[in-house]
């Protein structure tokens, strides 16, 4: 018995450091957001042994690969020995800020919970999800979620007039390496100060903004407030991965010119994403795009609820 699942990718519509933390983490808060460019992931419970498949080449088939780790720590956590092969097709592209690993992590959490039939409380859950990444816990929810702490811990993100739903997105990729590790490492200092007391505050304020739009005095809603508006398109990570990779800010400069409303890095890079009006804008930045040598993907977001739909039997609600 073999079961399918989609892996989705993730967009961070805003990211802002907000510091940095005792731990040597930084404290985040992002609004991360589902698209709908997935893997499939194939389980197929085997004897023994944890067994991964993938045609890609930059991705793992060991104990680097985060689906064999999250197979690994749910079998710990039963004192089990389970096996199980995992065939990833990849279509996200790899180390491209779309969380693809940590996509494919949280669905084999889910997926081989159900196939192992194991209880696990949803607490350490989701603590098995942030031992494997910073971006894991989200995939477990999906839709859009305000992360904060690493941006491990998420929360949904109601949407009910769909004011969230993007339909024409853009994803452009060249396959360029940035390193995450040292895109942290070269953050200017304003943005790395030890945390202050006001973090709390700060979350409440996009708690705010979330629910009522407007949040007199504060410092977002004098922008005109409105995370559903591209304007609120906002990435820290882009002060320092932009000037050392001007194929990067060519790029967003480039979307812009062919009128998206909004271009941003998505986490650390090096996948730019650019929201258009309507299809044919971007459809035609895609065409001119791929011909300078560039991926492009259209995709659309995708909301909790269709979400949790697609994962079927192995959804958390
Ligand atoms: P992050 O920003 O969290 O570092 P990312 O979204 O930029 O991640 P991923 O696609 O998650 O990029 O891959 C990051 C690295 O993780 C890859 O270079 C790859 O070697 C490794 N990796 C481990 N498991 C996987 C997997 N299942 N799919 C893709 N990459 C994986």
């Amino acid at each position: 018995m073999t079961l399918t699942l989609p892996s989705f990718a993730k967009i961070n519509r805003t990211l802002e450091i907000l510091g940095r933390r005792p731990d040597g983490y930084h404290e985040l808060r992002t609004i991360l957001q589902t698209v709908d460019l997935a893997d499939t992931l194939r389980f197929t419970p085997i004897d023994r042994g944890i067994e991964i498949v993938c045609d890609h080449p930059e991705v793992p088939l060991d104990e680097r690969n985060l689906v064999w780790r999250a197979a690994r720590l749910l079998n710990e956590y039963v004192g089990a020995d389970y096996g199980i092969r995992v065939e990833i097709e990849k279509r996200i592209p790899a180390a491209g800020g779309l969380g693809g690993g940590s996509s494919n992590a949280a669905i084999t959490l889910l997926a081989l919970r159900h196939l192992w039939q194991i209880e696990v409380p949803l607490r350490k859950l989701f603590a098995m999800a942030s031992r494997l990444g910073a971006d894991v816990p989200f995939f477990l929810v999906g839709g859009s979620c305000l992360g904060v702490g690493r941006g491990d811990e998420v929360y949904p993100i109601t949407d009910p007039q769909g004011r969230l739903e993007t339909p024409y997105i853009l994803l452009v990729n060249r396959g360029i390496l940035v390193p995450t590790r040292d895109v942290y490492a070269s953050l200017p200092a304003e943005l790395t100060k030890p945390l202050s007391g006001a973090m709390m505050p700060l979350c409440l304020e996009v708690l705010f903004v979330h629910v009522s739009g407007h949040l007199p005095g504060s410092k977002i809603a004098s922008s005109n407030a409105d995370i559903t508006s591209v304007q609120r398109l906002h990435n820290d990570l882009e002060i320092p991965v932009l000037p050392r990779y001007p194929q990067l800010r060519e790029v967003r400069e480039k979307l812009l010119e062919l009128g998206a409303v909004g271009a941003l890095l998505s986490g650390s890079g090096s996948t730019v994403f650019a929201v258009f009006e309507n299809d044919p804008a971007r459809q035609n930045a895609a065409t001119l795009l791929r011909h300078d040598g560039w991926q492009a993907f259209p995709v659309a977001t995708v909301g909790l609820e269709r979400y949790q739909r697609l994962l079927g039997e192995v959804s958390l609600f």
